[in-house]
């Protein structure tokens, strides 16, 4: 990774140049760095979790001009059968910015004015830059919602996904949240984000539902994604309850088929958020509906060294999101 001049991005029709105020370090950054998982492209200008200002466009958007924006990073077709029903996450054209795209890693940043949300003026931008990863949160609960109304849900690993997740089942009508992760720096923010009974170890959640009749969750999410929890996650989901596999750690895991036919287990995948969740993430931030995971600003010019350092080791030494901030040029 290096900090390099490039050309100025330009207005186009349909297209604003958006100034960057803050843009977020995603796992899903790290882990394309390492070149462990997913797409990497070389020369690519990543981030694709910002907010800013626009600063440039064609006449037909010149009312864009000055105003401030999350930058939702998901470019679809429109047309397709999944974009017609609102699921724009899974167009097979479905392409992002910062990933595919140049993004927002960068001081200037051209984003299709249909992928902008407006922000009110006072806004806060590092909340603005979390409304992608919030949309994701969102998209989760929503799915797991879908199949039912929940009581109680647990959830399995309280990172910054992890967090917002408990977030977003509080804010969509979930009252009880068990919460299980390992690392107990996390627990602070798990409990101020909603949840209800915190653990860190997994033979303490099976105690715990071993005296539950139903002998789990109504609503289970993995944001870990290794085979042990995918396998503990169906374990802890009750009957006729429903399981979302959220986390990528791993492509394949055994599950216990047995159990899943046996007490009726819903199992969903849910993979990044469409239009409707990104506005909804939007409407809450910009709201202060939600605390925001810890974080610390950074620079564009210590990002290279900043990716060197989160990848080495296999614990954060930080829990910190780190959210580069470019200066205003
Ligand atoms: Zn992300
Ligand atoms: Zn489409």
């Amino acid at each position: 990774m290096t900090l390099e001049n490039q050309p100025e991005p330009e207005a186009t029709p349909g297209v604003v140049v958006v100034r960057v105020v803050a843009a977020g370090i995603c796992g899903s950054d790290l882990t394309a760095f390492t070149g462990r998982m997913g797409i990497s492209l070389p020369g690519q200008i990543r981030g694709h979790e910002f907010s800013g200002v626009v600063i440039s466009s064609t006449p037909e958007n010149a009312d864009w001009v000055g105003v401030p924006v999350a930058v939702n990073p998901l470019l679809s077709c429109n047309t397709c059968r999944a974009c017609r029903r609102g699921d724009d996450n899974q167009c097979a054209e479905q392409v992002s910015i910062g990933i595919q795209r140049p993004g927002g890693f960068a001081e200037l940043a051209a984003v299709p004015v249909t992928n902008l949300v407006a922000l009110t003026p006072n806004v806060d931008f590092v909340a603005a830059a979390t409304a992608e990863p919030l949309a994701d949160a969102i998209h989760a609960v929503r799915l797991g919602l879908s199949s039912g109304p929940a009581e109680q849900a647990l959830v399995i690993g309280a990172g910054s996904i992890g967090t917002l997740l408990i977030a977003s089942a509080r804010l969509l009508g979930v009252t009880d949240i068990v919460v299980l992760d390992p690392d107990t720096r996390r627990h602070d923010a798990a409990i101020s984000a909603g949840g209800t009974t915190i653990f860190d170890n997994r033979d303490d959640v099976n105690g715990y539902f071993a005296t539950n009749p139903l002998g789990g969750a109504d609503l289970v999410f993995d944001v870990v994604g290794t085979p042990g929890t995918r396998h503990d996650a169906v374990q802890w989901t009750n009957r006729g309850g429903t399981t979302v596999m959220v986390g990528l750690h791993e492509d394949t895991a055994d599950l216990s088929w047995r159990d899943i036919i046996r007490r009726e287990i819903t199992l969903k995948g849910s993979s990044a958020s469409n239009r409707n969740d990104f506005r909804t993430a939007a409407d809450w931030l910009n709201n202060g509906l939600i605390e925001l995971p810890a974080w610390r600003a950074d620079t564009l010019e210590n990002a290279p060294a900043i990716f060197t350092t989160m990848t080495n080791g296999s614990r954060p030494s930080s829990l910190e999101k780190v959210m580069l901030m470019p200066a205003p040029n």
